[in-house]
């Protein structure tokens, strides 16, 4: 193994993945440095296996059987990006926890590595909120989650973000007692307030008990995993529940510490994120931060595009901007709830901005299945001026809610990162009878009336 590399990469998830490859395409040595088997929370602890629980618990198994199909998809997906095949792909791989050590050194157990460019890839952990108690109480976090082997009869989470109501709705299907503390008044507090809505509705619906506006005052333990939860809900009398195993899901920290980012003057922001420019370099020229460790967008593609915009910059003149405007997410609840770019609320008030919505019962093939639950809402900019007549204009953002949105929303997404109006998507020919197609129907409604709907001023919720 040399010592004389291009690149150093810190972290083997997927943004230390995605650098590591990026440099190779650019005719690179990188070396990643890995505290762990690469793969990262997305892998092990994240993606994969919730995804894989998920699906479990719709198709019906039992909590054994769940968990030993999240073990077997959880390995077969390493398989495929282990030690092994990233050196066969030209990828040096060192085991252990690396550490700047000065402008261009990181150090990896006593040795020592020179790189002119540095990426940071630590990724983040589940932040535990300061709730009295918390941390003398046996708690779950998405790492620990995947090791129960027995269901948890009351399963409390705190946190209904996107992991909290996954969980929350997996769980449920499984066959657990679940209750969701949210501090906030509503769940997915960052997707359009009717999403939420009817994600809360669907986990009703499977039995999920919602406590929103839900202020923990403390939390105590009652032995095993066991815990009680006390709350403080405003103006309602003060309730104590208890369960028998209590998950964190209630946002993420940034793995900035003890990664001697001092040594080279790279600067951590108020909340712990490694702070990067547009461009994913931090404050020390030559050392570059991509994926959850920067705190920007916490996804597992998000990670993966930084990666490939950090190295590039590195290596080339011509530097690339981290552009999130395209960038879709999905939340795996029954039905999902998918988005990119911005919600009406952000444009609310906005000039010529307009939205067009479609419930999925407008869809027929939504109704051939049975599955009417959720909408299209789509956004457009101002509309040009086109010879005499007035366009369309371009798309700017779009929530879907329903069976298939996170397949639904790419078509939207890459509207978005193309510049292309709206009129587009409403001109092109859809498959009948597709879940897509509703997104032409959509569209049309910024030309013209659809079944009673037209396009809209947004408004506040
Ligand atoms: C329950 C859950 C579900 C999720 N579901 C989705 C989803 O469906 N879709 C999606 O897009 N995203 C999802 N995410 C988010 C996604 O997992 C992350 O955005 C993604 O894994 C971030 O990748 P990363 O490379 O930045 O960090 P990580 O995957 O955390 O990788 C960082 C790696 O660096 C290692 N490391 C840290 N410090 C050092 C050091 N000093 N030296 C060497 N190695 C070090 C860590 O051990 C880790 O292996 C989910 C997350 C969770 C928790």
């Amino acid at each position: 193994m040399s010592d004389a590399l291009d690149l150093i990469v810190l972290g083997g998830g997927a943004g230390g993945l995605s650098a590591s490859r990026a440099a190779l395409r650019e005719g690179k040595r990188p070396m990643m440095i890995t505290d762990s088997p690469p793969g990262g929370d997305c892998t092990f602890t994240g993606c994969v296996p919730s995804k894989t629980l998920i699906k479990s618990a719709a198709d019906g198994l039992d909590f054994a059987a769940a968990m030993s199909r999240v073990k077997k998809t959880v390995a077969h997906i390493a398989s495929t990006e282990d030690v092994g095949v990233l050196e066969s792909e030209g990828i040096q791989v060192l085991t252990g926890r690396g550490r700047l050590r000065g402008r261009g050194q990181v150090e990896v157990e006593g040795r020592i590595l020179r790189a002119d460019r540095i990426v940071v890839a630590t990724g983040g952990r589940a932040a535990l909120p300061p709730i009295e108690g918390l941390d003398g109480v046996p708690t779950l976090t998405n790492e620990s989650l995947w090791d129960l082997d027995t269901m948890p009869a009351r399963f409390g989470i705190i946190g209904g973000g996107p992991i909290g109501v996954e969980m929350a709705q997996a769980f449920a299907r499984l066959g657990s007692a679940v209750t969701v503390f949210e501090v906030s008044d509503r769940l997915l507090g960052r997707s359009e307030s009717a999403a939420s809505s009817l994600v809360a509705d669907a986990l009703a619906a499977d039995g999920v008990e919602i406590l929103t506006g839900a202020n923990i005052m403390r939390v105590s333990a009652t032995g095993g995993l066991g815990v009680q939860v006390e709350l403080d809900r405003g103006d309602q009398p003060p309730r104590t529940i208890g369960v028998d195993a209590l998950l964190v899901a209630a946002g993420r920290t940034a793995n900035t510490e003890d990664l001697g980012l001092d040594t080279v003057g790279a600067l951590v922001d108020g909340s712990g994120n490694l702070v990067v420019d547009e461009h994913l370099e931090t404050t020390a020229e030559g050392v570059f931060g991509v994926g959850d460790v920067t705190g920007l967008l916490q996804l597992t593609h998000a990670a993966d595009e930084m990666g490939r915009i950090a190295v590039k910059n590195g290596f080339r003149f011509r530097r690339t901007a981290f552009d999130t405007s395209a960038i879709a997410d999905c939340v795996f609840t029954a039905p999902e709830v998918a988005h990119v770019g911005v919600i009406e609320e952000e444009v609310a008030g906005q000039d010529g901005v307009r939205v067009a919505e479609l419930p999925m019962a407008a869809n027929d093939r939504a109704i051939a299945e049975g599955l009417t639950d959720g909408f299209i809402k789509l956004i457009s900019g101002p509309q040009p001026l086109i010879g005499n007549r007035l366009g369309g204009g371009r798309l700017i953002g779009a929530t879907i809610v329903g069976e298939r949105a996170g397949e639904m929303i790419h078509e939207p997404a890459l509207a978005i990162a193309t510049g292309m109006f709206t009129g587009r998507l409403a001109q092109l020919p859809h498959a009948y009878p597709t879940w897509s197609i509703g997104v032409q129907k959509c569209a049309a409604q910024f030309f013209t009336e659809v079944e009673g709907r037209s396009a809209r001023s947004p408004r506040r919720s």
